[in-house]
């Protein structure tokens, strides 16, 4: 590799961190998507034109084929579906750092001027390399493909689980180092390299459904650390120092978010990946008894908005489904107009990722200044009039503070049944993604507005204008 390209990768690898930088904060996001694209852009121009290419035919068709699927599925995918979106671009990175373990394998093996089987040039390092390339590419892709079913509704969403799970999974680990020893000792049994990767594939399955459909963004983020890891174990593998650096910054992005989401659900990721949370939970009486609500409508609901002097918008994922960020900055706007101070509360796993409710407000320009997250405005609720709960359900219920076999127990909430008036728009008394019933909705300060979203905001916005 001469000069001008390492200088080109390091540039690129620049690109990529101030790329990073940026897209923690929503003002900068959309330049340091475009700086990480123009990094990559780099880095395989420089790739393309300093490796020794067989041939430019295979690249220029896989080129096409890839660019036409990730245009069309950039274009088609719904944001509520680009947790499962994620899932699938981990997988394939943990699949691509398979192939090109086992592809190199097969480069070394048939090069005699490498004498790979007389431990020539080609060191241990290699060859441990090789089968930690396979283990993690092969438990990332798969998976992650059972995570994103899972999510996508595919696969049964409970933990499934069954006896001897942790154990099977350990000794099927321990038998992969095994082989992988095996084969490190002697590479010309290149048949141990097959049992790596069919005994990872079986990892990647019985390791992922004992977790619940309610964590899979957790896992979803685990697997693209993986995927990170296994991309930086293939920089190694072919001596390539931008696969290396942005393998590692994936790498270690994914396990940073993975702790934020933890963190936010007051869990730790032993309890995430190991406790099957969701399996045994059986609703309680009370959950379960007929309680009844009072049901409002937007008339009552806008006459006691008007008269409001504070009000906190709580956003959830509903909100998402039904496409009502526009109008819900336009029914604030109204709000503001007449005098009330207006703010959104957002929880830190409100929808389904991390950042989720902020790219939402952030498309209906909403300004940044009115986003406030969890520890900053929960203790504004007892003094607020109006909690205004969008399509949030597991975010806000209060049972998280005290039912002890709750999968939600120990989630830090925003308090907005502390609010003086707590407002609900949702179109059912049906749970969140947790599956828990939410006390919430029978507390005698809650008004329940049944409905789409988008037609309940819609509504108000029009009665707000008269
Ligand atoms: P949620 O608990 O999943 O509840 C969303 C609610 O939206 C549902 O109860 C649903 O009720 C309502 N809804 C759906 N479509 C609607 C529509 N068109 N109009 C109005 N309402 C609609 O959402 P959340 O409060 O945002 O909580 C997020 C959940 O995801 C938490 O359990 C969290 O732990 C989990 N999670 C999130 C992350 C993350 O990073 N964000 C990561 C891990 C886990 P109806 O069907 O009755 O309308």
């Amino acid at each position: 590799m001469n000069d001008y390209a390492l200088t080109a990768y390091l540039v690129a690898s620049v690109l990529f961190i101030l790329s990073l930088k940026m897209l923690g904060s929503p003002r900068t996001a959309r330049k340091g998507n475009v700086l990480g694209a123009a990094g990559m852009l780099l880095a395989i121009v420089v790739t393309l034109l300093d490796q020794r290419i067989v041939s430019f035919g295979y690249i220029l068709a896989g080129l096409l084929a890839g660019g036409a699927i990730g245009l069309f599925l950039a274009v088609k995918v719904k944001m509520t579906d680009m947790p499962q979106m994620v899932g699938v671009l981990n997988g394939f990175g943990g699949g691509a750092s398979t192939l090109v373990a086992f592809a190199e394998y097969l480069r070394l093996s048939g090069d005699p001027s490498l004498t790979v089987w007389s431990g020539g040039p080609v060191g241990t390092d290699v060859l441990v390399t090789i089968v930690l390339g396979l283990l993690i590419g092969t438990v990332t892709f798969v998976g992650s493909a059972i995570a994103g079913a899972k999510l996508h509704g595919v696969m049964k969403s409970a933990p499934i689980l069954y006896p001897m799970q942790k154990q099977s999974n350990a000794a099927m680990l321990a038998a992969i180092l095994i082989m992988g020893v095996f084969f490190v000792l002697d590479p010309s049994r290149w048949y141990l390299l097959i049992g790596v990767i069919a005994v990872s594939a079986v990892l990647g399955v019985t390791s992922v459904i004992p977790i619940g459909g309610a964590d899979m963004p957790v896992v979803i983020s685990l697997m693209n650390s993986y995927s990170g890891l296994a991309g930086a174990r293939t920089g190694l593998i072919i001596s390539n120092p931008v696969l290396i650096i942005a393998g590692t910054l994936v790498g270690t992005s994914g396990i940073i978010l993975t702790d934020i989401m933890c963190k936010a659900m007051n869990r730790s990721l032993g309890n995430v990946l190991f406790a099957g949370v969701g399996a045994d939970y059986v609703p309680t009486e009370e959950a379960t008894e007929q309680r009844t609500v009072i049901r409002y409508t937007a008339d009552d609901i806008a006459m006691m908005l008007e008269n409001a002097q504070s009000v906190i918008i709580v956003p959830g994922y509903g909100l998402a489904v039904a496409q009502a960020q526009h109008v819900l900055h336009e029914m604030a706007r109204l709000l503001i107009e007449r005098g009330a101070t207006v703010r959104y509360a957002v929880h830190p796993v409100a929808g389904r990722m991390p950042g989720h409710m902020n790219v939402l407000l952030a498309e209906a320009n909403v300004p940044y200044e009115l986003l406030l997250e969890m520890d900053q405005i929960n203790d504004d609720f007892q003094s607020t009039d109006v909690a205004l709960v969008i399509g949030a359900n597991d975010v806000v219920n209060p049972g998280a503070r005290h039912k002890k076999n709750s999968p939600l127990y120990g989630m830090p909430i925003l308090n907005v049944d502390y609010a003086r008036t707590v407002m609900v728009c949702k179109r059912s008394l049906n749970p969140g993604f947790a599956g828990e019933d939410n006390e919430l909705f029978y507390d005698k300060k809650t008004m329940m507005v049944f409905g789409d979203a988008k037609a309940t905001l819609t509504s108000l916005v029009q009665l707000l204008k008269k």
